[in-house]
Parts: C-alpha cells; sequence; structure tokens
C-alpha cells in the first residue's frame, strides 16, 4: 500500500487548507477546539452555509444533489484538514443521515423541498429511532403512526433524542403496521413545532444538554412525509445506520485530540520538565498515534471499497475501535492535564476559562469531553451489538 498521497491530492489539500485560511476566524476556532458536546449551534449553521456557497456541504452526495464528486481520499482530506484547522462540527443527522436516505429513498417532492435547507444549514434534523425499550432491538418500537385520511396520526415516545430540543424537523421510525415487526416499520418526516410534540431535555454526566426525551401526543402528520412506501424503513434504516457507523470511526476527532494532547503535554510540567519529556506519557502517546493512523488507513480501505473478506462486518469493526480509541484519548488529554483537569468539569466552566498563564488555551472542555465521550460505546449501535453483528458476518456463529 502508498502511504503517500499522490500530487493531485496534495494539491487538493492544499486548496482545502487556503479555503480555511481564508474563512475561519479565530475566535471560531478557538470555540471549536475546547470540543465540549454540543458545539456552539450558531457556529455550526454559518459554517454550513459556509461550505455550501463553496459547494462543499455535502461531499458524499450524489454529486446530482449538491454532492462534490470528490474521491473518497479527497474527502477524508477535507474532513481531516476542516477538523485540524478547527472548523466548527458539522450537523450530522441532516447531511450525513437524513440526507443521503432522501437522496437514494425519497420522493421528487421530498428532495425539492428537504435537500436544499439541508445544504444551506437552514433546517437542522433530529434522529427520533430509540425508544424506552427498543434501542439496540430497534425493531422493538412501539410508537404507532396511524392513517387518517391524510394524514398519520402518532402517538408514541422517542428516548436519546440528541440536538431535539433545537432542530426544526425529525426523522422518526414509527410503527405504520402493528402485525408485521420489521416489516411494519416507516420512517417519518415530523416538523418539531407541530402540536403535540414535547422536547425534553436530559442532562448528561458532564452537565450538558444534547440529547432529549420526545413525546409524540396525537401528532398529525401529513402522508406524504412517508419516506418510501409504508413498512419499507427497515431497508433506509440499515442503509442510514452503515453511513452512521463508518462516520463513528471518528476519525477526525482522534487527530484533532492528538493535536489537543501535545499541546497540553508541551505546556504541563512533570518534575519540572515539560510533560512531553516524560518516556512514560511519551509512550502512551506514540501508542495512540500509531492507533488513529491504523485507524485511519482502515476507513479509507473501506471509504474506497478495497477488497475485503468480510464488507458486512467492516463498518462495526471502525464503530468499535474509533468508540475505544475515543475513550483512550481523552482519557489521556485529563491525565496530561492532572487535578487542573477537574476544575473544567463543565460547559459553563469551560467557557467562562478565558484563555490565560493558568488557564492556556487547550485546557477548557478537557474533562466534558472526556465524559460525554463515555457515551460513544453506546450511541450509534452498543458495543456488545457490533460485536455480535462481527460474529454473525465475519465468523458465520
Ligand atoms: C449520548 C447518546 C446520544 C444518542 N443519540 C441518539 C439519537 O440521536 N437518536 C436515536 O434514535 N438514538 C440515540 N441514542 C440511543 C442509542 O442508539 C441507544 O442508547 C443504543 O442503541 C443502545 O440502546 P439502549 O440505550 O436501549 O440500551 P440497551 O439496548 O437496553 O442495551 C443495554 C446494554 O445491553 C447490551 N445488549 C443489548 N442487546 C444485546 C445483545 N443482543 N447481546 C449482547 N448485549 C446486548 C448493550 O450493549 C448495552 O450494554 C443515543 C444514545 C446516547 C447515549
Amino acid at each position: 500500500m502508498n502511504f503517500e498521497l499522490s500530487a493531485e491530492d496534495r494539491a487538493f489539500r492544499d486548496q482545502v487548507r487556503q479555503f480555511l485560511k481564508d474563512n475561519l476566524s479565530p475566535d471560531i476556532v478557538r470555540r471549536a477546539r475546547t470540543e465540549v458536546h454540543p458545539p456552539n449551534e450558531e457556529d455550526r449553521r454559518w459554517w454550513n452555509s459556509v461550505l455550501n456557497k463553496q459547494g462543499w456541504a455535502a461531499p458524499s452526495w450524489p454529486k446530482e444533489y449538491g454532492g462534490t464528486g470528490w474521491t473518497p481520499v479527497q474527502r477524508h482530506i477535507f474532513e481531516m484538514e476542516c477538523r485540524l484547522a478547527g472548523a466548527p462540527e458539522l450537523r450530522w443527522q441532516g447531511l450525513r443521515l437524513i440526507g443521503p436516505v432522501i437522496c437514494e429513498f425519497g420522493s421528487d417532492a421530498q428532495k425539492k423541498r428537504y435537500l436544499p435547507p439541508i445544504l444551506e444549514g437552514t433546517e437542522q434534523w433530529a434522529q427520533g429511532f430509540s425508544e424506552p425499550g427498543a434501542g439496540s432491538d430497534l425493531a422493538s418500537l412501539k410508537t404507532t403512526a396511524l392513517l387518517d385520511g391524510e394524514h398519520y396520526m402518532v402517538n408514541g415516545q422517542k428516548l436519546w433524542t440528541t440536538e431535539a430540543g433545537y432542530s426544526e424537523l425529525g426523522f422518526f421510525l414509527v410503527r405504520t403496521d402493528t402485525t408485521s415487526k420489521h416489516g411494519g416499520i416507516s420512517m417519518l418526516i415530523i416538523d418539531m413545532k407541530s402540536p403535540g410534540v414535547t422536547v425534553r431535555p436530559i442532562e448528561m454526566i458532564n452537565g450538558d444538554i444534547s440529547t432529549y426525551e420526545v413525546f409524540l401526543d396525537n401528532v398529525r402528520v401529513p402522508r406524504e412525509n412517508l419516506i418510501g412506501e409504508p413498512g419499507s424503513a427497515w431497508t433506509q434504516t440499515k442503509f442510514l445506520l452503515a453511513n452512521e457507523r463508518t462516520s463513528s470511526a471518528d476519525i477526525d476527532k482522534a487527530y484533532g485530540d492528538l493535536r489537543r494532547i501535545r499541546a497540553i503535554a508541551r505546556h504541563e510540567k512533570k518534575n519540572g520538565r515539560p510533560l512531553m519529556e516524560d518516556p512514560h506519557f511519551r509512550l502512551r502517546l506514540t501508542r495512540l498515534t500509531l492507533e488513529v493512523e491504523a485507524l485511519d488507513w482502515s476507513v479509507l480501505r473501506v471509504l474506497s471499497g478495497a477488497p475485503s473478506n468480510y464488507p458486512r462486518a467492516s463498518a462495526s469493526v471502525l464503530k468499535i475501535k474509533g468508540s475505544q480509541l475515543q475513550h483512550r484519548l481523552t482519557e489521556l488529554a485529563v491525565d496530561a492535564l492532572g487535578p487542573r483537569a477537574l476544575r473544567l468539569y463543565n460547559r459553563a466552566d469551560a467557557f467562562a476559562a478565558e484563555p490565560s498563564a493558568l488557564w492556556p488555551e487547550h485546557t477548557p472542555g478537557v474533562m466534558a469531553d472526556h465524559l460525554y465521550m463515555r457515551a460513544c460505546t453506546i450511541y450509534g449501535g452498543a458495543m456488545e451489538v457490533q460485536k455480535n453483528i462481527i460474529a454473525k458476518q465475519a465468523f458465520g456463529l
């Protein structure tokens, strides 16, 4: 395998770097680099619109709907450069999840209505799949949508609906047929301002609110908001979750974390010497760096469709490895900062801490990020469930 970028890809990377340099202000970069979840919503919407003007908001979409036509390697370079330059992280629900589903399965009217605002960043989406009692076993979901003339009447409860509190729209899995388990599930677009939609925040371990409970009580949803045929959502869901798990490798975040850890280690002292000179610390950092690079190449192999003996298990492998690395990277950042990590416990603290000699730019948000990222082995498909998929798909167990 050739580990060097081609001349064409190097030129592409330079073009992206120049664009980022021209468009990102130091303030935006500082906020993005604190990495407290969820990132600043205004910055994300603004960045979405800047990228859209350049035609770069949705690189992975088919070109006819606004994609860039880049190769997988170029898409990867783009994401990496954005992260390293300190660009705001874009909302993934619209651009990465429902956008591609609408491109693939939506009606012409749905494509016309919903795709442009996703590209512009003017409408943001929430993913309403999980319910109490239906997380890993998603097909057990109980929310019903019963046809009543030209509307569906929706009743039920969703749980862990990330960013629902400030999303304009949601894509929900609902049961349109109660007699068939998988074949009775449909995907419905719901306006989050509809009467009967109640959104309740869930406070996370880091003191932040990024995910919500959503209650749906007699919500009337136009029939044309159904994606595809009634009962076809299981196919759409598998398509969507495969996209989610590949991006769940979170490789660009991992590189951003390594960058932050190095900044901490250059600044912090151990026995009067920069932490970076401590052999034990350097060993941990080097190991993690190599593992991140190995994962990076694995992601590239999957994205570029390289031959694999277990193609259907690869998304799960990337998800597991990426999540495990997130735990270790954020843990190393906390260890590197030492007791000072404790003070910066939550978002309010993180943002109150102006950069100074005692609290330089690399300190805010380290603990909050570490605590939030404990959840990454659960969201997007829990670890044990991913292992079950690998056992079945790769080893036929
Ligand atoms: C921060 C966060 C954000 C989220 N955002 C969203 C979102 O935006 N939209 C959305 O729809 N959902 C979201 N989720 C929900 C997430 O997808 C579910 O939490 C996840 O699928 C696990 O489901 P569960 O919580 O019901 O746990 P359960 O399915 O009850 O699992 C509990 C434990 O049992 C294990 N387990 C379950 N089944 C098996 C099995 N067959 N074999 C072995 N072990 C098993 C699991 O691995 C886990 O450890 C989010 C979750 C979190 C924590």
